[in-house]
């Protein structure tokens, strides 16, 4: 295998792509770039193999892995996800173990079905089909009190599973984060220096473990807070939003690590 000089992962809502439109096109000036230096570069999202590949093949980056629900997964390159993997029925089997008054209170994507999670996320009907089309995770609402959610997560977590909280769900996993995955994407490609981008607390880990991390400037949120990256200047901050800074701060780092 030719050794590549570095590899790209980078985090797709607010990231690669915009907020609002979910559009790439202000990517593509440095993504052709990359193609041409046939640089992996690895979608990594809380999105579903199903609704990932699709993107995938979209931009073009079939060859590339893909880290799928949050982190819980890595899809091979070229690979066509399965419907529904093993893990996830086992998950919403320990799920249905937990007591009853508690289980009640969650209702995760697998009890709302693809209407309900079409009505609770705002996704069109062909979107929550594949939302729901799971294979490591499980992402639910809680509705019962702060006390009665901390007794949820100890029960689940006697039984091997972990819970995170996002913005809107609570989701449950045996574990693995967007870092953990990208450690093993990196292992097929000679362990290359590894650029990370990413918009949100869900993508700090993978930031922090990269060689190079881009925070890209969300307007729709919170600015991250500083991470320690930032001093030593191992981590950046893009000023343009969403796809136009990751244009503007990957057509910086290829000049760069390609005058290296
Ligand atoms: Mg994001």
């Amino acid at each position: 295998m030719t050794k590549i000089p570095f590899m790209v992962f980078t985090d797709l809502d607010g990231t690669l792509l915009d907020h609002e439109t979910y559009s790439y096109d202000a990517a593509l000036p440095a993504l052709s770039r990359l193609k041409e230096m046939a640089i992996p570069v690895v979608l990594a999202s809380s999105k579903t193999g199903p609704e990932i590949a699709v993107l995938r093949d979209d931009l073009g980056l079939s060859a590339s892995p893909a880290i799928v629900e949050n982190g819980a997964g890595l899809l091979a390159p070229h690979d066509v996800p399965p419907a529904r993997g093993d893990g996830y029925a086992r998950l919403r089997r320990l799920l249905d173990d937990v007591a009853p008054d508690l289980r009640r209170a969650f209702r995760g994507f697998g009890d709302m079905g693809p209407e309900g999670v079409a009505e609770n996320a705002g996704l069109k009907a062909a979107a929550a089909e594949m939302a729901c089309q799971r294979s490591y995770s499980e992402p639910g609402i809680w509705s019962g009190s702060p006390e009665g959610e901390a007794a949820f997560i100890a029960a689940l977590s006697a039984k091997g599973i972990k819970a995170r909280r996002g913005g809107r769900y609570l989701t449950l996993s045996f574990g693995g984060t967007k870092a953990d995955r990208m450690k093993e994407a990196a292992q097929l490609f000679g362990s290359p220096r590894l650029i990370a981008l990413g918009d949100a607390p869900n993508d700090v880990e993978m930031l922090e473990h990269a060689d190079l991390g881009v925070i890209i400037s969300n307007a729709h949120s919170t600015p991250l807070p500083e991470l320690a990256g930032e001093q030593e200047g191992r981590i950046l901050r893009s000023t343009k939003f969403g796809p136009e800074g990751w244009n503007e701060m990957m057509q910086k780092l290829i000049s760069k690590l390609a005058a290296q």
